[in-house]
């Protein structure tokens, strides 16, 4: 039997998938939150999930560990995009990659002076494109999460991070100073399964194409 597999992650992408592959008749047989499997089976022998690290399903994909994989645009920046179709935007797990710094840091005089500002974030191949197309000199940090604590204690000046109601950013006294872009979540899909394996993947891009064109615009 000719199988597909689909690398996720869990937490928010995984809950806001669920709806996408219940309109292509794919339930899993499990939950990633309270099991430790890290491969899912569902209703469908010839379908199963991945449970990975959000920044590792690119990878996963790109070398066909997996068919397709669901990913954020900020994740599929860093990664680079090798290998990878990117057919939809599922437009879900949506967030905006911002620079946020402390409340009282004047960062429009900092840039207008030309300061080196010290920026942490795990994002630093966009932070450096977004810095550069601005003429905005930065040292950047390379953190790997609780970005919002390395302004607080003198580790930076600011940081690139994502943010969705804003509530992280307030309870530690940090401000919005630009969007560089707005996120959401896309299919990925390796190239050579995309023809190899069309029978099984097309079909299941379709259905998920037609799911997002019959939900409005949220
Ligand atoms: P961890 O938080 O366990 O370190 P992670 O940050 O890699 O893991 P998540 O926080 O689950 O993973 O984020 C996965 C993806 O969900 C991100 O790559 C991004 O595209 C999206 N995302 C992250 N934060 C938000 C948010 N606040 N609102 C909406 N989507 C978000
Ligand atoms: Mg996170």
């Amino acid at each position: 039997m000719e199988r597909i597999t689909l690398a996720l992650s869990k937490g928010r992408i995984f809950t806001e998938t669920l709806p996408l592959l219940a309109a292509a008749g794919i339930v899993p047989q499990d939950d990633p939150e309270t099991s430790r499997r890290l491969i899912l089976e569902t209703n469908r022998p010839e379908v199963r999930l991945l449970i990975v690290r959000a920044t590792d399903v690119p990878t996963y994909v790109q070398y066909g560990a997996a068919d397709l994989g669901i990913a954020g645009r900020d994740v599929l920046l860093e990664h680079g995009g090798q290998g990878l179709y990117q057919p939809l935007d599922l437009r879900i797990a949506r967030c905006r990659l911002c620079v946020a710094v402390p409340e009282g840091f004047d960062y429009g005089a900092a840039v207008q002076l030309g300061s080196r500002i010290r920026v942490a974030t795990k994002y630093l191949k966009t932070a450096k494109a977004h810095f550069a197309a601005k003429g905005v000199h930065v040292d950047l940090i390379k953190l790997y999460g609780s970005m919002e604590l390395a302004p607080l204690v003198g580790l930076a000046d600011a940081i690139v991070d994502l943010v969705s109601s804003g509530n992280t950013l307030r309870a530690n006294h940090l401000v919005e100073v630009e969007e560089i872009m707005s996120i959401s979540s896309r299919l990925i899909v390796n190239q050579a399964a995309l023809k190899l394996k069309r029978t099984l993947v097309q079909p299941l891009i379709d259905t998920f194409a037609e799911t997002l064109h019959d939900q409005p615009d949220a």
